[in-house]
């Protein structure tokens, strides 16, 4: 018998494409890995561009903004587990939920900030048909974090500001860990900032190209 699951773009086969591309890509980490093979990729966008849901490419989710492609989310959701946050972590940027939809399945509770509450409710409403509850939703701009469950072991930044905001930084555990793109657009770097005694430490990862960090809601 023949299911959805079974049918085209959407199948098996191209699933198992997107994790084979992400291994050669040097994706590693298993779980995330299997993670993305049974997460729905293409129900995160509009019906029209499902057939192109597990190429490595960003999507248009509206309102000028993209679902992150499957290379980086895997990168930094793998940076984030890699250095052992199980815990509590922050996203700042829902947008259409599948980084967060990620994540959850990998920690035990999702913080999720967003400045435009269309697209959050939307993906709120996706996650909890796909039944995963362990995510909190904010609408806000994410530049001031989400102090009431402060301090987080990791911090998932998804747009990219011009500078690491600092009021991030404060919520964040000493030794957590926080994967942030930065840099004007064509010229961003992906950061993993670790937290010290005195301060924090930042690791160039490689260079990225996310949407601007976006100061007030709407
Ligand atoms: N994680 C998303 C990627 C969304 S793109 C996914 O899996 O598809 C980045 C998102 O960050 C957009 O939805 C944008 O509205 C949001 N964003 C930009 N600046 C922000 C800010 N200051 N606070 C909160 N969200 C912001």
């Amino acid at each position: 018998m023949k299911t959805r699951e079974g049918i085209g773009m959407t199948s098996r086969r191209t699933r198992n494409r997107m994790i084979d591309r992400l291994m050669e890509q040097g994706i590693s980490n298993h779980s995330v890995l299997n993670i993305m093979r049974d997460t729905p990729r293409h129900l995160f966008m509009d019906e029209a561009l499902s057939s192109r849901a597990y190429e490595d490419i960003a999507l248009p989710i509206g309102h000028n903004q993209t679902i992150s492609q499957p290379y980086i989310v895997a990168r930094m959701t793998e940076l984030l587990v890699d250095h052992g946050v199980t815990g509590r972590v922050l996203e700042i940027g829902t947008g259409c939920g599948y980084q967060a939809a990620v994540l959850a399945q990998m920690v035990d509770q999702v913080y999720s900030v967003e400045r435009i509450s269309s697209l959050q409710d939307k993906a709120r409403r996706l996650l909890m048909d796909l039944s995963i509850r362990n995510i909190k939703y904010l609408h806000s701009d994410g530049g001031w974090g989400w102090s009431d469950f402060a301090p987080y072991e990791g911090i998932l930044v998804a747009a990219a500001p011009t500078e690491i905001p600092k009021g991030l930084v404060q919520q964040m555990k000493e030794g957590g860990v926080m994967i942030i793109p930065v840099g004007p657009q064509g010229d961003q770097v992906l950061q993993k900032v670790v937290k010290t005694a005195t301060g924090y430490d930042v690791e160039d990862i490689e260079p990225v190209s996310f949407v601007p960090f976006v100061q007030g809601k709407q």
